[in-house]
């Protein structure tokens, strides 16, 4: 009893800290990860947070856990520009995954900022959109509508949920 007790607690961990704006893209990312049979396993605090200039979003880990902050342009973003920045913070911290292009179908993972700056121009479908929604800059609105199937689908692959 007390074993199982104890596995329980570590793999639900404390309950999450997600502020009300981020409810429902949180169920709808979970609602997804379930469908393609994927249990999240981390507690991901998701809230408010002044960021450097240019960095819409964090997925961050540390001695407090995992959160992912989200920057005041939150407020600029259409409906479906929120919905890629969540998925994409939500990948990073549910799922382990670091940004990433395509080279002949190969996926290469890269994070430093070096490598983000001379690796993002790869990695682009024949209409000049990402492949990937881990691409380290926001999906545009218009490549979100055109590939919204595809980006759900792909962002899945390679995820890592513990
Ligand atoms: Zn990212």
């Amino acid at each position: 009893m007390i074993y199982i007790l104890f596995v329980l607690f570590i793999a639900c961990g404390k309950p999450a800290n997600i502020d009300p704006t981020f409810m429902s893209y949180n169920n709808q990312y979970f609602k997804l990860s379930n469908a393609y049979g994927i249990v999240p396993q981390y507690s991901v605090d998701i809230y408010f947070a002044s960021l450097p200039k240019d960095t819409l979003a964090e997925c961050n880990t540390d001695s407090n856990g995992r959160q992912i902050e989200v920057s005041d342009a939150w407020q600029d973003l259409t409906p479906l520009e929120r919905e890629m920045l969540f998925d994409h913070e939500a990948t990073h911290c549910y799922c382990n995954r670091k940004h990433t292009f395509f080279q002949n179908n190969t996926e290469i993972p890269y994070d430093t900022v070096e490598q983000v700056s001379t690796l993002a121009s790869k990695g682009f479908l024949p209409d000049g959109c990402p492949q990937s929604i881990m691409y380290p800059y926001l999906v545009s609105n218009e490549c979100a509508e055109r590939h919204h199937t595809e980006y759900i689908f792909e962002m899945f692959k390679g995820c890592n949920p513990t």
